[in-house]
């Protein structure tokens, strides 16, 4: 028997109480989004579970899509049966035929949430457990460590089976947490930020700042292709590439050069804030990890914050970059990040960076220097770009995750 049915579990949704509900249908909307291109499914979500009924659908391919989809804690193929005990012998046994090899143990473990069903756990456990054992040859219960754990579910409407449990995602749904907009370079670090943050539940919209001629286009393909990878996990994102050509001379020319570099996170910061106002977003992330590099010690965060109250989360901040390499490489966005393509911070770096800037003299080098008209010309200019299709290149990746 082909299992007919993905039975989808909620990991911390559950104990959301009264947003529950938003929780649940964005769910839903975020994993009808990742199969979309699976027209004949259909959906019914209820209070702690979603199903989704298949027609015939290679089954596997779809418990990989939904592996991206966050706020799932676990899922399983299912099959559905009415709440009559002889037809759930039928299914129970064939269910079990489906998946088991020769010299496996099992074990039925029912979980009764109707509780008007006429017999009780113990009994059903018993009546489908000895109906498996005298159909099948070479199967035997094992009820501490079984191969296969038959579990059945007694619905309102139905009877559930499921053998086959699949890790989910875990986090947040995707976009129940609020918008922030994301500071991707083409680095290792942001797109993991990102990720981190897609994981919680935030709805995130990059902005990437490229200086041509100094960076390529291949830069820009860069971040382009990252955005892409993020889409998986999201659904679709929002691109915005912020042309910062000027206001990097600029400040080569006005600023002195060990404060260029704070300078320059400033004045990205700014643009941020400024794209985030106008787009309805209510936090920035950023890739920063403390002490990694010059403009990450504390008193450079602390300088660089200096031009926003808006709340900048730093999802990488604790941890060691071999662990965000690792992420990184989990998600697919490692090889892409390690192309070398130069950034726009990369080429202006000055030699000797201050370590510990401080605020109050960036802001007085910046006050001799025009840099609103500069900033309002530049989020005017910005490129925005929505992805919302996975690249056949990207769709490849998909099946090495995980
Ligand atoms: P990453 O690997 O994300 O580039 P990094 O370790 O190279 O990080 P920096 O280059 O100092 O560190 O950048 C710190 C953070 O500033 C990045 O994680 C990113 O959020 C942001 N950032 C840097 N360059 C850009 C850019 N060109 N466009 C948008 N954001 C940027
Ligand atoms: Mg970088």
């Amino acid at each position: 028997m082909l299992f007919d049915h993905i039975m989808i579990r909620f990991g911390e949704i559950s104990t959301k109480g009264k947003n529950r509900r938003k929780f649940i249908d964005s769910l839903l909307k975020n994993i009808r989004d990742v199969l979309s291109e699976h027209d004949s499914l259909r959906y019914q979500g209820t209070r702690d579970r979603i199903y989704i009924k298949l027609h015939g659908e290679n089954h596997e391919l779809i418990a990989e899509k939904l592996s991206h989809v966050f706020g799932i804690q676990s899922y399983s193929l299912a099959v559905k049966a009415e709440k009559d005990i002889s037809v759930m012998k039928d299914a129970a046994l064939s269910a079990v035929k489906s998946i088991y090899r020769r010299g496996d143990t099992f074990k039925v473990s029912t979980r009764r949430a109707d509780k008007t069903f006429p017999l009780d756990t113990n009994e059903i456990n018993y009546q489908l457990g000895s109906h498996i054992l005298v159909n099948t040859e070479e199967l035997s219960v094992d009820l501490h460590k079984p191969d296969i754990n038959l579990r059945v579910e007694v619905r309102e409407d139905a009877v559930y089976f499921t053998a086959k449990d699949y890790k989910g995602a875990g986090g947040l749904p995707a976009g129940t947490s609020g918008k922030a907009m994301l500071l991707l370079s083409g680095g290792i670090d942001s797109p993991v930020a990102g990720y981190l943050s897609l994981k919680r539940g935030l709805e995130i919209e990059a902005v990437h700042f490229f200086s041509p001629p100094y960076t390529s286009e291949k830069a820009k393909q860069k971040v382009v292709d990252l955005t892409n990878e993020l889409v998986k996990f999201g659904g679709k994102m929002v691109l915005h590439i912020v042309p910062f050509t000027e206001i990097q001379e600029l400040i080569q020319k006005q600023i002195p050069e060990n404060y260029t570099m704070t300078s320059t996170r400033r004045m990205m910061l700014k643009i941020t804030d400024a794209i985030r106002e106008k787009n309805g977003g209510l936090a920035i992330v950023t890739g920063e990890s403390l002490g990694q590099v010059a403009s990450q010690t504390t008193e450079s965060m602390y300088a660089i914050n200096g031009v926003t109250s808006t709340p900048v989360l730093r999802p990488l901040i604790a941890m060691d970059k071999l662990d965000i390499i690792e992420i990184a490489q989990k998600i697919g966005t490692h090889d892409i990040s390690v192309q070398p393509f130069e950034d726009c911070c990369t080429i202006f770096t000055p030699a000797a960076p201050k370590t510990r800037p401080k605020k109050e003299k960036a802001e007085r080098f910046e006050s001799f220097v025009n840099f609103e008209d500069l900033i309002e010309k530049a989020v005017e200019k910005t490129e925005t770009i929505t992805i919302d299709k996975q690249s056949s290149k990207t769709q490849e990746s998909f099946s090495q995750l995980f």
